[in-house]
């Protein structure tokens, strides 16, 4: 008998320490080629800490990245994990026009398939940056050869979020088609509706406490959508300037993430985005068969 395919998701954005959006500056951005790269380097830890337990997952990388480091992307996807884009410049949506956010998405997309000479199927905006006023851009995802998304953050935050938003995987449906959203994890608990994907939340909250709201969520038959970041299994990382709020949520923990990480990776086991919901493969088998028509 075939083995099941794991009904959980484990994604990483492949960025550098130094590109988060949390200390995001203009000046900061033109300096970023003077900065030490980590990312090769924390990236090789994650991929290592996967192959010990045998998992595999879908890796967001930053076009910048990739550009710099097409070997890492190569690495990756011969581990077996999936590939996705990150975007090229890690710019949030909210930011950008539609025609930046148009070449940005395709750039990166190019970048990624040129290295792998496969088609990348996912995309994650920097910071879930697609909120109520950056909705048109599901629409360009779809326009720009994307089939699912993993950005709509259905929580309230500061900087991102949809409240209102579907919690669970869904077809979004936009004037240029369907696009598949595969929202990160949140769980209702005592009425309120809690992240537990990952990232600041997977550092903040006690190990045991996030294993319990996890099962909560599968018992309740929801696949969970974790994501992490190469530069939180990384304490040495060099500290940045910004406000104390940042500082707080970027460093929290960091020299914690890799023991918790090994918990969760016991704990739940996972699988790749496209592999979790075969109606990815399926939307884009089906819209291969449509372009060849339309040629
Ligand atoms: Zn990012």
């Amino acid at each position: 008998m075939p083995e099941a395919i794991p009904r959980h998701c484990l994604s990483f954005d492949i960025e550098e320490h130094f590109q988060v959006s949390a200390f995001e500056s203009p000046m900061r951005r033109r300096h970023w080629e003077q900065f030490e790269s980590r990312v090769e380097v924390n990236t090789e830890r994650l991929l290592s800490l996967l192959a010990k337990r045998g998992v595999r997952a879908t890796f967001f990388v930053l076009g910048w990245v990739a550009e710099r480091y097409p070997s890492l992307v190569r690495r990756i996807a011969s581990c077996g994990h999936e590939v996705a884009s990150h975007g090229y410049a890690h710019e949030l949506i909210t930011g950008q026009t539609p025609i930046a956010f148009r070449e940005d998405i395709r750039k990166a997309k190019s970048i990624l398939e040129s290295i792998l000479s496969q088609p990348v199927l996912g995309y994650r905006a920097p910071s879930f940056s697609i909120t109520k006023d950056t909705m048109w851009a599901t629409q360009i995802l779809v326009e720009e050869g994307y089939i699912y998304d993993s950005s709509i953050f259905p929580v309230l935050h500061d900087r991102y979020g949809v409240p209102s938003a579907n919690p669970e995987a869904h077809q979004l449906l936009t004037v240029s088609g369907v696009l598949w959203e595969v929202p990160p994890s949140t769980v209702k608990y005592l009425g309120v509706r809690l992240p537990v994907a990952g990232g600041g939340y997977f550092r903040l909250y006690p190990y045991s406490v996030l294993r319990t709201l996890l099962r909560k969520l599968e018992g309740e038959g929801a696949s969970l959508v974790m994501y992490m970041h190469p530069w939180e299994f990384d304490p040495d990382q060099p500290r940045m300037e910004g406000s104390l709020v940042s500082r707080m949520r970027h460093y929290l923990n960091l020299d914690k993430t890799e023991s918790r990480m090994r918990d969760l990776l016991k704990d739940f086991s996972f699988a790749p985005i496209r592999q979790v919901f075969p109606q990815i493969e399926q939307m884009h088998a089906a819209r291969q068969v449509s372009q060849a028509d339309a040629v």
